[in-house]
């Protein structure tokens, strides 16, 4: 097929401007059929599955503590590549879990621990509670302003705004704010839709890699350095405590340097005794800063523009 060769040079070409020793990060979230996307995050399950093939095609797709010590010591192979999955919603193990193992592939999965005794983080719990609400309910009042809530659409945009609201609020603020908007939806739980005990020792048995993404899945800035610390170290011991052995990596909830966390969470996933966390600012790994590693995320449907991405990330 000529759009074959074409893609192949393409990837030659853009090899030759690579750096050496760089390692690509793809980070996902969740992954489910079409009608049940309530969750801007989330990946078609066709269209993720496309993406393992291509990664499989063109990539060196790696286990990450075997590209992490190949990192380090300066030995990458060409075009390595890292499966990250975020979160720890239970599609990572009905959905996602079942295409590695068809296609072969090891991913690393960052978990919120919380969501393991609640069955779900606050984000999900907003998004439930308004997709819940009865037909009669037209609106409801959020921080002063209406919110209006008639089709299917207007509750998308509501979740999207109350998310974005509550973000970057601390885990003490998000609480009370997540109150206010139940006690008007009426509704105060969600389905079980997070990964249990359970599945985690089975995706760690099959070699998977289990890493840390904090117990309530803060933004690390809004919180005092004591909680901040206490959410990394809390969340690696419960996972170390499910899977029965030490739990290496971190992924800072949102990851924007700076803007998420800075050198003191830094210092802190340091002694927490990680050996490297990843943050969400875009490019490629490399055996410097091993405390603020980039990661990208990419929904391209097309494989050209999916490899090229990926190769240009090598470049960074
Ligand atoms: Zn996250």
């Amino acid at each position: 097929m000529i759009r074959d060769i074409i893609l192949s040079n393409a990837m030659k070409v853009a090899s030759k401007f690579t750096k050496n020793n760089k390692l690509a990060v793809l980070t996902y979230h969740q992954v489910s059929d079409v009608n049940s996307m309530h969750n801007l995050l989330s990946l078609d399950v066709e269209l993720f599955e496309q993406h393992l093939v291509w990664l499989k095609r063109h990539f060196t797709v790696m286990d990450l503590n075997e590209a992490f010590h190949l990192m380090v010591t300066g030995n990458l192979p060409e075009r390595a590549i890292v499966i990250s999955i975020d979160d720890g919603y239970v599609d990572s193990y009905t959905t996602i879990f079942p295409l590695l193992q068809k296609h072969g592939l090891l991913a690393s999965f960052f978990i919120a621990t919380a969501g393991i005794d609640d069955g779900f983080l606050w984000d999900e719990l907003v998004s439930s509670s308004i997709m819940s609400v009865p037909n009669s309910m037209t609106h409801i009042e959020f921080e002063n302003q209406k919110i209006s809530l008639t089709t299917y659409n207007e509750k998308l945009i509501a979740i999207a705004d109350i998310i974005k609201k509550i973000k970057y609020a601390s885990i003490k603020q998000r609480n009370v704010l997540i109150d206010e908007l139940l006690m008007q939806t009426g509704s105060s739980r969600c389905e079980q839709q997070f990964l249990s005990k359970e599945h985690i020792v089975t995706l760690h048995r099959a070699n998977m890699c289990i890493g840390a993404h904090t117990v309530n899945h803060p933004i690390l800035a809004c919180e005092s350095d004591e909680v901040a610390e206490q959410e990394m170290l809390v969340s690696k011991q419960a996972l170390e405590n499910i899977i029965g052995e030490q739990v290496n990596f971190l992924a800072y909830p949102n990851g924007k340097p700076s803007k998420d966390f800075n050198k003191v969470h830094q210092q802190q996933a340091k002694k927490c005794e990680f050996v490297a966390a990843f943050s969400t600012e875009w490019g490629c790994s490399s055996n410097r800063d091993l405390f603020s590693l980039k990661r990208i995320s990419l929904s391209d449907k097309s494989e050209f523009k999916f490899c090229m991405r990926i190769m240009l990330s090598y470049m960074s």
